[in-house]
């Protein structure tokens, strides 16, 4: 692999290789199994694959989440070189880089920027898509690879590329877990040993709540994962919500889901002082 920094590099790099299709997996670094997942399912499709490394300050709305968020360059290079080919590119970009002038872009997402992470974290996918978007007219992908744990994020980009009708094809792949049953995420290395303990009581519950809609309907529901997981010490429940897989609509009764949809309960916790998101589907049959 081939560690690059500047845009006017890689482009040069990408021309003269030549090969197609290009896969492209964005993360923001502090990876972990769950990232090279994404590169791994590229790899039999995409001859060449660019991951790039950039932790987006458009994207943070609290200063400090932004400051605390884990940075470990040279651990990242390691892993990625276990998975990447000769020919595949890490791309490592500055700020400057990537925004010499400020990004004054405002994306509209309908629906998709009402409901859940969006309520709570006011302009995170507006940054969300300023640099997704930036990436996309830098690397020109054929495919791009998007973890389903931000599931909400994964339904921002494929409107957004809607939208901008971009010829990348975006591709889902599945949450890796701890063999605890967390969510692998960059951000579980920043929780204490004891909230780390006990986080394994999040994706319990959320399985438990899938299970759960075959006999009771969904205020029930929620307010069993409300009591699941505020009984756990220093665990707080921001939401959770059980939405249909492309509008992301709320459902508040059992009677308006179609069984012809696909559904996923949404959660997002404050486990002590760090922020956790993670989703299961929930099927009707
Ligand atoms: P991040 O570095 O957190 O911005 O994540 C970069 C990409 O990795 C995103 O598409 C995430 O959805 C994906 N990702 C993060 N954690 C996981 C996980 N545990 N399993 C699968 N994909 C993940």
């Amino acid at each position: 692999m081939k560690v690059i920094s500047t845009i006017s590099e890689l482009q040069s790099r990408i021309k003269s290789l030549n090969l197609s299709p290009v896969g492209f997996v964005p993360t923001m670094g502090a990876l972990h199994k769950g990232h090279l997942s994404l590169v791994e399912r590229a790899i039999p499709d995409c001859p060449l694959i660019i991951v790039s490394i950039f932790v987006n300050p458009t994207q943070f709305n609290d200063k400090n989440d932004l400051k605390n968020y884990p940075r470990t360059l040279d651990s990242d290079l390691e892993m990625l070189d276990t998975v990447l080919r000769q020919a595949d590119i890490v791309f490592t970009p500055s700020v400057e880089e990537m925004y010499p002038a400020e990004d004054k872009r405002v994306f509209r997402f309908g629906n998709l920027d009402n409901v859940m992470e969006a309520l709570h974290r006011p302009g995170h996918f507006n940054g969300v898509a300023q640099i997704v978007s930036r990436f996309f007219e830098i690397i020109k992908p054929d495919i791009a690879i998007f973890g389903l744990k931000d599931f909400q994020q994964l339904a921002v980009i494929k409107e957004m590329v809607r939208q901008t009708r971009d010829k990348v094809k975006i591709v889902g792949s599945p949450i890796i877990r701890e063999a605890d049953g967390l969510a692998m995420s960059s951000r579980n290395m920043l929780l204490e040993p004891e909230i780390r303990k006990n986080a394994p009581i999040i994706y319990k519950t959320i399985k438990q709540a899938s299970s759960m809609i075959r006999e009771k309907d969904i205020p029930e529901i929620k307010s069993f994962v409300k009591g699941s997981i505020e009984n756990a010490e220093n665990f707080e429940l921001i939401y959770f919500d059980i939405v249909d897989e492309l509008e992301l609509k709320p459902v508040t009764k059992k009677t308006k889901m179609n069984a012809g949809k696909k559904y996923y309960g949404c959660i997002a916790v404050k486990a002590g002082k760090i922020r956790l998101i993670d989703n299961i589907e929930i099927g009707l049959d």
